[in-house]
């Protein structure tokens, strides 16, 4: 047995605490064809006698070790790359591949994907500023460019450029490559155009995003809609096939048809669990403050190695949800239109007899610790620095209130959006240099 499968097997059967996700850029044989790069994102390899197929090909920033772990295996030329979407981390290697290909006075891989892989390409180059910003905010530092950003005050990176598919699929698509037959499915889920295969004669399914070893990216607060129903769905076509290997985009490829079927089904049941909680909330008239509040997902599945909430988690779900198959109206009136934010603060501030008071009340809050304090402590922090946005003590407040908070949150969006607002406010807690603004462009 590979011992990627020994480990993954080990995890699931609860004999091993370790991490299924790991960046070792190293390359991994799953079976005599099948062959998986660990990266962020995996570089899953399959070998025929006409060639490779990838699919995916991981950040840019990796391009090169991925490709030196690839040809440590084989040095068949790349026949296909399959994007099972467009995500920077899944499409930022394909450059150093076509290089690979010219220099060597070969034909190009051909690459394959849904067809709205390219209409996402067009939206980063609109959104490339934007989704630096996001992307900072999510993983700190230059987010997933790859590169460092000049100084703390340079806008952040995103890619602009990529290698554009040179067919494209809507529902399905056939592909023979070799002796390998691949079925190429297309299913709304984490993203709009999400791509999943399966190799019958291999009995796998290489399945993208849509298992990721941990809490689905169904909520992500920070972008584009997401559609956890329909991924659900997916997820339930991939079981009717009975796979006995899946190989996801992140994390250890599984095998054996039983560990398949529970670590899918749970994903599938978390997900139909929330939608079907949000909607009979909705439908009830309530306003998306209380359907938050009352949907409830099983502790005991969010403890599970392969549905940990360490990236996304189910409230950022609901949300979602209710932005879905509602709008982005919350049913609180005063938020149809509002008051600035700082207009806002600066009333609060008054009736409390100035931000000092909302500081000292956000900072007992906060000593008290629990969640819903530390929630309300954060809501004042928020009106004390707008109401008074020069303030060293509010920002040091606020950048101590946020430490905190990041401290007690399990994903990594959270911790992300609370780590880079506690950095913004601790650039400012300086007498000296209190900065211009409260506001840090969200
Ligand atoms: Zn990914």
């Amino acid at each position: 047995m590979s011992d990627l499968i020994e480990l993954s097997s080990a995890i699931i059967d609860g004999r091993s605490s370790e991490s299924a996700t790991r960046l070792t850029l190293q390359l991994g044989e799953v079976t005599d064809d099948v062959a998986v790069i660990e990266s962020f994102s995996n570089v899953v390899a399959i070998r025929s006698d006409a060639g490779l197929t990838l699919f995916d090909t991981s950040l840019e920033s990796f391009a090169m070790p991925v490709l030196a772990a690839l040809r440590s295996w084989s040095p068949e030329p790349v026949h296909t790359i399959v994007y099972t979407h467009g995500h920077v981390d899944h499409v930022g290697g394909s450059e150093a591949l076509v290089a690979e290909a010219a220099a060597a006075g070969r034909p190009a891989p051909h690459v394959v994907s849904h067809s709205a892989v390219p209409h996402r390409f067009d939206r980063y180059r609109e959104t490339q500023g934007y989704n630096g910003w996001i992307n900072a905010r999510q993983f700190g530092g230059g987010g997933l460019s790859g590169r460092q950003r000049a100084s703390p005050d340079a806008p952040p990176l995103f890619p602009g450029d990529f290698v554009h598919p040179t067919r494209v699929f809507d529902d399905r698509l056939g592909l023979s490559i070799g002796q390998h037959t691949i079925e190429l499915h297309h299913d709304r889920g984490e993203t709009d155009d999400h791509a999943w295969a399966w190799l019958p004669d291999l009995r796998a399914i290489a399945c993208g995003d849509l298992f990721i070893w941990c809490f689905p990216n169904a909520g992500n607060p920070q972008k584009v809609q997401r559609y956890p129903l329909e991924w659900a769905r997916a997820l339930r076509r991939m079981l009717a096939l009975e796979p006995e290997l899946l190989l996801p985009a992140h994390g250890l490829p599984i095998a054996g048809a039983e560990r398949i079927a529970t670590v899918l089904g749970d994903v599938a049941d978390a997900l139909e669990s929330i939608v079907s909680q949000t909607l009979a909330a909705m439908n009830e008239g309530l306003p998306l403050d209380d359907v938050v509040a009352a949907v409830q997902l099983d502790p005991a599945l969010l403890e599970r190695p392969w549905l940990a909430p360490i990236y996304d988690e189910p409230e950022f779900v609901v949300r979602n949800t209710w932005r879905l198959y509602g709008g982005w109206y919350d049913g609180n009136p005063s938020r149809l239109k509002p008051a600035r934010d700082a207009a806002l603060a600066a009333e609060v501030a008054t009736l409390a007899g100035g931000s000092a008071t909302l500081v000292d009340r956000a900072t007992s809050l906060a000593a008290v610790g629990d969640d819903e304090s530390l929630r309300l402590a954060c809501h004042l922090v928020e009106f004390a620095v707008r109401a008074d946005p020069m303030s060293a003590d509010a920002h040091e407040a606020r950048a101590s209130i946020y430490r905190q908070r990041r401290s007690g949150e399990q994903s990594l969006m959270a911790r992300g959006i609370f780590g880079w607002t506690a950095e913004q406010s601790e650039a400012r807690a300086t007498k000296d240099d209190p900065g211009d603004q409260a506001s840090d462009g969200e």
